[in-house]
């Protein structure tokens, strides 16, 4: 490794992905050991960067960090899950042909798939079977991505993906940005990234020059924060960085059984990333990826701690959308405690905390 290195490849040449590396943060439990062993017979992926490993609690394995990074033998159940499960919500096999980096559900935006390298390899993530078990093999073509949005003028969104797309060199980043930027159809370019939470060193000043300056389209990114330990000093830098290149930053939170399914955690949660600067925008339901069934609640779990810690107890800035992402689009899920019913004179209405007000009603 030589001193010229910036600091985000040396945090991904150095991934923490064996149990020596991982015992260097943590006391690596029996059953984490187990998990590991049977990741690796089945030849997955796994591990985060250094910066995160050492977010980790050193001595509980329920560690929210810890349980998002390291095998469960858990994995291996799948009562709930559905096989093929991304060629399936993906409607891959239904659709028309299309090339296999665009993921297609609406009539004006895109999911843009660019690579199946990431910064971190979720326990939970929904793109598991390309990123994690890499049992389903896409072709990661960037060109054939762009010849297609060029021949479809109905694309005014386009939503950079993977994998974890800022992986990718600075001038992968500019060359990517500078083509949509060409297409005349193209109105806003959006990258999901988890790399301010896990690699936050990744906004370097040569990725700020990539993406600053004022342009007509402009350029969102959405990260991943699940708990209020990710967010550290560093992620309220990065964050800072991206926001002073003209980017905004939001959050897509998975709910996730035992790691912020609380009201208490997902309060925290939700006040920590405004006070970095995040805008919360999803929480997802937890999708039926095979093997993510000891992550996920029942459905009305994500609107409850919407109604029990958010609305109405804390800034209605930290407040997410709760959806579930399907095969036939993203749905929401929010709290319907609040409307109750409707006369010809007019509505009750119901808050968070259960009383009841009226609004006339126009029409009556
Ligand atoms: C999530 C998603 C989008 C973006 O959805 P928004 O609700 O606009 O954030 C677009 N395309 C695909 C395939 C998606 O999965
Ligand atoms: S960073 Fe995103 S794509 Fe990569 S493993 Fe995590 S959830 Fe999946």
């Amino acid at each position: 490794m030589n001193d010229t290195m910036e600091e985000w490849v040396r945090q991904l040449a150095t991934h923490v992905n064996t149990v020596e590396a991982l015992e260097t943060f943590v006391r690596v439990s029996s059953g984490e050991r187990k998990g590991i062993e049977e990741a690796v017979k089945r030849n997955m992926r796994w591990g985060t960067t250094p910066y995160f490993a050492s977010l980790m609690d050193p001595e509980d394995p329920n560690c929210p960090i810890r349980r998002q990074v390291i095998p469960s033998v858990q994995e291996k159940v799948n009562r709930y899950g559905v096989d093929n499960y991304l060629e399936w919500k993906e409607n891959r096999l239904t659709d028309d042909v299309r090339p296999d980096c665009i993921a297609r559900q609406y009539h004006d935006r895109i999911a843009f798939l660019v690579t199946d390298v990431c910064a971190m390899y979720c326990r939970h993530c929904f793109r598991k079977e390309v990123v994690v078990v890499r049992d389903l093999q896409l072709r990661f073509d960037v060109e054939e991505g762009l010849r297609w949005i060029r021949e479809h003028p109905e694309i005014r969104d386009v939503l950079v993906t993977g994998g974890d797309p800022f992986v990718l060199s600075d001038d992968k980043i500019a060359y990517l940005i500078a083509s949509l930027r060409e297409i005349p159809h193209v109105e806003m370019i959006r990258f999901g990234t988890r790399t301010p939470i896990v690699l936050p060193q990744r906004i370097t000043p040569g990725l700020k020059r990539v993406l600053s300056g004022y342009h007509r389209l402009p350029i969102w990114i959405n990260t991943q924060c699940n708990h209020p330990k990710e967010i550290t000093e560093e992620t309220a830098r990065a964050v800072y960085d991206l926001i002073s290149c003209g980017v905004n930053v939001g959050n897509q939170a998975v709910l996730l059984k035992g790691i912020n399914d609380d009201t208490d955690t997902f309060q925290a949660l939700h006040q920590r990333l405004i006070s970095v600067r995040i805008r919360p925008y999803y929480l997802f339901y937890c999708e039926p990826a095979p093997g993510n069934d000891h992550f996920r609640t029942p459905v009305e779990k994500g609107a409850e701690l919407i109604r029990d810690a958010i609305r109405g107890h804390t800034s209605g800035l930290a407040q997410p959308m709760y959806v579930v992402a399907t095969r036939i689009g993203k749905i929401m899920l929010m709290p319907d405690y609040s409307y109750v019913e409707k006369n010809d004179r007019e509505y009750t209405l119901r808050n968070y905390k259960g009383e009841f007000t009226t609004l006339p009603n126009i029409d009556g």
